[in-house]
Order: C-alpha cells, then structure tokens, then sequence
C-alpha cells in the first residue's frame, strides 16, 4: 500500500508533547473499534481532504524552521511499507517524528524504531487482553509491540478510550496489570458524534468523574 495520498493539518500545539508540530495522515486500519471517531480514514475511499505525499513534503520543506517535529497517524500509518521512507525524507529535513499507533503490526513498528528521526511513540491500548479478538485482532502483537517500546530507547506512551463497555473499571484493571509501573498511560474521553458504528453515537461521553 503505498503513500502516495496523505492528511495534513499544518499546525499542532497538543498532539506531540513539547513540540510545534504538523500531523500527517494516513488511510486504512486494520483494526475495527467501534468507537473510532476517524471512520473516514480506517475505511472506505481516501478522504477528498488529502494531498499528494509530494505536496505534504514541500509544505514540510518550507515550514522546517518553524515546526519542531511532525507526527504521523492514522488510521494505521504501519500498514504501508513505505512509511520508512516517508519518516526518512521527513528526518532529512531536520523534523522528528512522532507516531501514533495501535500496536496491532510489531514487524513494521520494530523497522520503525530503528529510525533515528523518530523520538515518540504513542500506542493505543483499546480493551483488556482477553477481548482484543472482538476489535479483529490478537492481544500477542499487541504485548509484541509493548515490549519493542520498552526495549527501544525511545520515549512512549500508552492510551486508553475509556469505551463503554470496552474500557470500564474491570477492563481498565485488566490493562493495567499489563503496564509497568514508571510507564506513561493516558486515559482518553469516549467522545460519542461520528463513530465507526453509529450505534455507538447514542452512548455517553465519558463522565469526567470516571476518567479521574
Ligand atoms: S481507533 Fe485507531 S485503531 Fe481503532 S479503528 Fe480507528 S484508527 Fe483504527
């Protein structure tokens, strides 16, 4: 799958810690979550918004020296075999990378770690290990992809939606029985308006209450 189209929001102050960032998009997922709130970029055509992976670039080239880093997401951005060269183009420009992953592709994300542009991984931990396989894969890549991170240098994090049903307390106890202590893990709002399955727009945000 190659990386000829791509997202771009130009500027980021929130989505890579510390830095003055672009994020970049890509299309396809191969996970289903109900919740996802990007349906737009885990199935179906690409989204009209995106841009030829060339344009992406020049507007990187040109803005440098203002941004600090870019982050890549998706979507599933380790599902195309070029990304590799994507992060390479985008590290000779002086940027660092960021990616946002869902941990599902172990073999491309330890070829990714090995890129020195890349100084930060986020990885979604979605439901406990034992119900992985209604999300449309297994809980072994996942733990695969944790123990890459740990091993590799880099600075991390896990994430959680607190999914109902997906991610309530006994879940939420479940994942973190497979966290370190030390690790970094940000439990994220459910926001309920363009779900993956609109069934699931009729379920509540997530009480700030239950996120504390
Ligand atoms: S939430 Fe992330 S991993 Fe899940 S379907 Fe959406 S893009 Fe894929």
């Amino acid at each position: 799958m190659a990386l000829q189209f791509l997202g771009l929001q130009k500027t980021s102050l929130i989505d890579y810690p510390g830095k003055l960032a672009a994020v970049v998009f890509t299309h396809g997922c191969p996970l289903r979550c109900p919740f996802c709130h990007n349906p737009e970029l885990v199935q179906g055509p690409r989204p009209e918004s995106f841009l030829p992976a060339e344009e992406v670039l020049d507007f990187l080239r040109k803005r440098a020296k203002l941004l600090g880093g870019v982050v890549i997401t998706g979507g599933e951005p380790l599902l195309h075999a070029d990304l590799p060269q994507l992060i390479g183009e985008i590290g000779a420009l002086g940027l660092s990378v960021k990616l946002d992953t869902s941990g599902a592709l172990p073999q491309p994300l330890a070829e990714i770690l090995r890129l020195e542009a890349v100084t930060y991984v986020a990885m979604d931990i979605k439901t406990a290990p034992n119900r992985y396989q209604e999300l449309g894969v297994e809980w072994a890549p996942v733990a695969a992809s944790m123990e890459l991170l740990r091993a590799s240098g880099k600075v991390y994090e896990f994430r959680t939606t607190c999914a109902p049903g997906l991610a309530d307390p006994a879940e939420l106890a479940a994942i973190g029985a497979a966290i370190r202590p030390g690790e970094r893990w940000t439990r994220n709002a459910f926001r309920p308006g363009s779900c993956l399955d609109p069934a699931w727009n009729a379920l509540p945000h997530t009480p700030a209450d239950r996120l504390a």
